[in-house]
């Protein structure tokens, strides 16, 4: 019997309706072709892409370097942007200048790709993360900032060549507006912060439990949308993720990591995104709020219930998803 599940901080439904799933090992996903050449990679060393792109070198580091978009969804106003609507459209419809920053971030070796990234590469890419957000968040008109990582073309990756993005927008992202709403709401009726009410709850009950380490606890999400999709928690009630130390960014790529290792086990090629939920830099810090990274593997498309509805129909239990991913060799 398929069952509605609600997301605890959204107010969201789902409906897990495991009944029509494969198990991982009757998902057959093609391996990708080979990568175009490096010599006419745009982000490859020594190309003419690569040249061009060094003209907007933001960031540098060991292995990785960082460029402002070259087809941005935000720009910069480079003056003091306004922060108020406006209506162009005859005084009806709102609609506001995308204001804002959009940044590339690419790891150097061409050959790589995100489930073979060395611990210490992603905690390297984790920490450029950290750097370009704290320098996002100065610039005029910034209200938050969204660090993604598109693995595939099936998860949106135009360019085969490993990199993440950041997006520094005027606006607080839909999604984040809403957990927002909906942690506050949790707050003022339970008197605590429901992810870590939440992190409590997983922890006492084990099932969805993938990966844990002193920092971080990764999990298969109660109500997910899509099958495997996983949330990545601090222990600690923190709901900035600029403010991580040192020690937090290495165990985070650990955790991240073996999370990210276990999925492509499980299913081989599996495509991905993941992305970072934090406070809007409009806020210092708060109480209800707090900062967390989803991983959402792609392998089924959105239909025209899912569409119509809002509401999404997981082949997967998030119980089974746990259960494949601790493991990930038996399926
Ligand atoms: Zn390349
Ligand atoms: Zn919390
Ligand atoms: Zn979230």
């Amino acid at each position: 019997m398929p069952q509605l599940r609600q997301n605890i901080i959204t107010g969201d439904w789902v409906v897990i309706a495991p009944e029509r799933a494969k198990r991982p090992a009757d998902y057959n996903i093609s391996p990708l072709p080979p990568k175009m050449d490096k010599s006419n990679c745009p982000f490859c060393e020594g190309t003419k892409g690569y040249k061009e792109n060094q003209k907007v070198l933001r960031a540098s580091s060991e292995h990785i370097y960082v460029i402002n978009n070259k087809f941005p969804a935000f720009v910069e106003s480079g003056k003091k942007a306004s922060v108020r609507s406006y209506y162009p459209e005859k005084g009806f419809y709102r609609a506001r200048e995308a204001i804002g920053d959009h940044d590339v971030i690419i790891v150097k070796d061409h050959e790589t790709s995100l489930p073979h990234f060395s611990k210490s590469l992603m905690a390297e890419m984790i920490e450029v993360f950290c750097d370009r957000y704290n320098a996002m968040k100065k610039e005029p008109g910034v209200v938050s900032i969204m660090p993604i990582y598109n693995h595939r073309p099936e998860a949106g990756a135009s360019i085969a060549h490993p990199h993440a993005q950041i997006f520094a927008s005027g606006i607080v992202a839909n999604t984040v507006g809403k957990e927002m709403s909906g942690a506050e709401r949790y707050f003022g009726i339970n008197g605590a912060c429901v992810f870590c009410d939440i992190i409590a709850h997983e922890l006492k009950e084990k099932v969805r439990v993938v990966a844990k380490n002193d920092d971080f606890l990764s999990a298969s999400f109660y109500a997910a949308r899509f099958p495997m999709e996983t949330w990545i928690y601090p222990l600690d009630h923190c709901s900035q993720f600029e403010d991580m130390h040192k020690s937090n960014i290495n165990n985070l790529a650990d955790v991240l990591m073996e999370t990210i290792e276990r999925m492509s086990r499980a299913i081989p090629h599996l495509p991905l995104n993941f992305y970072i939920h934090t406070l809007p830099t409009t806020h210092k810090s708060s109480s209800s709020y707090h900062w967390h990274l989803e991983i959402t593997p792609r392998l089924a498309n959105y239909g025209g219930y899912e569409l119509g509805s809002g509401v999404i129909i997981d082949i997967m239990s998030p119980e089974d998803a746990a259960e494949y991913l601790r493991k990930p060799t038996k399926s």
